[in-house]
């Protein structure tokens, strides 16, 4: 299994159609400061279901859909297609290349696609669920955080540890317990 194409669709910066065609192994993104790359990521987290915003680096879910520059007017909605290739059978279905997809109006309302079939969230969710891809499975590394790791304090190393443990909200929980 591995991911075959990203296509882009009034995505954050990407206005016009973008269509990448991916190779097994490692893939690198290059580029100037602003150009794009972390939103191709985002894209990638977005149209595996994420419904975090600041997952997103966006204040509002809205915020991926292309908001406008002077020359171009602002989109009312962003899509992003990912094909996987299935040829392995990692994925449960009887598809040897399975496209998943995500599309998100400015008036609201999302909607989600396996091989062009609308479906649920919770389908896309289950679909990867078992691969490794799924809900917070697949592991996305933000830039500045491995700096922030190696040059973390031993108070906020701990914190990280805490929170891929699971149990930092509880401590904030009994924190904010304890503060009453
Ligand atoms: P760096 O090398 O600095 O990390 P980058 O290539 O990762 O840069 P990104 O963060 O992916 O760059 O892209 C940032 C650009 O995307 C900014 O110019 C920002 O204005 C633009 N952008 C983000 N969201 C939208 C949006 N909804 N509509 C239009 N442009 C957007
Ligand atoms: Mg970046």
């Amino acid at each position: 299994m591995y991911l075959k194409t990203l296509t882009l669709k009034g995505f954050k910066s990407f206005a016009n159609t973008v269509h990448m065609s991916l190779e097994p192994g490692v893939t690198c993104v290059v580029g100037p400061n602003g150009s794009g790359k972390s939103n191709v990521v985002d894209a990638l987290a977005w149209v595996m279901g994420e419904q975090g915003a600041k997952n997103l680096r966006g204040g509002s879910m809205a915020d991926v859909i292309f908001a406008g520059t002077k020359t171009k007017a602002p989109l009312g909605r962003a899509e992003v297609e990912l094909t996987i290739d299935n040829t392995d059978g990692a994925l449960p279905i009887e598809y040897s290349e399975v496209t998943i997809s995500r599309t998100m109006f400015r008036s609201g309302g999302s909607e989600y696609a396996i091989n062009g079939t609308p479906v649920r969230l919770l389908d896309i969710q289950e679909l990867l669920s078992d691969t490794g891809m799924g809900r917070q499975m697949h592991v996305i590394v933000g830039q500045g955080q491995l700096d922030a790791i190696l040059s973390a304090s031993e108070t906020e190393r701990r914190a990280f540890i805490e929170e891929a443990a699971g149990v930092l909200k509880h401590r904030q929980r009994k924190d904010r317990a304890l503060k009453k």
